[in-house]
């Protein structure tokens, strides 16, 4: 006999045991995804907004700090820099398409123009 028939009977009975119990996971995993989600989603609003009042205050902290001679931490001159960074390559930007960059507002302006359309700024002074 190629193979013993209690052993394929066994076998059987075990896969049938693993089907049953992966459904019953399964199941038990949906019905705790269903009964969590509103408290995902609680905590998803929670933590977006905890990382919104971390980013007002890094910027809070910045502007008040951005002028110490020796700055507490060394995120001011990495802010700095990467500020300069920007405000190149938005002129650059501007250069290629004919525009200039608001000084107040950081936004592309048609070059002559006495008031940004985007902020109001008074551009001729
Ligand atoms: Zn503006």
């Amino acid at each position: 006999m190629l193979f013993d028939k209690s052993e394929f009977n066994n076998l059987v009975s075990k896969v049938g045991d693993t089907i049953v119990d992966t459904s019953k996971n399964l199941k038990d995993a949906t019905m705790t995804t269903i009964d969590t989600a509103p408290m995902s989603m609680k905590l998803r609003e929670k933590e977006s907004y905890l990382e919104k009042q971390y980013f007002e205050l890094g910027v809070l902290y910045y502007e008040k700090h951005v002028h110490d001679e020796e700055p507490e931490y060394e995120q001011i001159k990495r802010i700095t820099e990467v500020l300069e960074e920007i405000k190149e390559l938005k002129g650059e930007i501007a250069e290629k398409k004919g525009k200039e960059v608001c000084p107040s507002c950081g936004e592309y302006v048609d070059k002559g123009v006495r008031f940004c359309p985007h902020c109001g700024k008074n551009l001729d002074e």
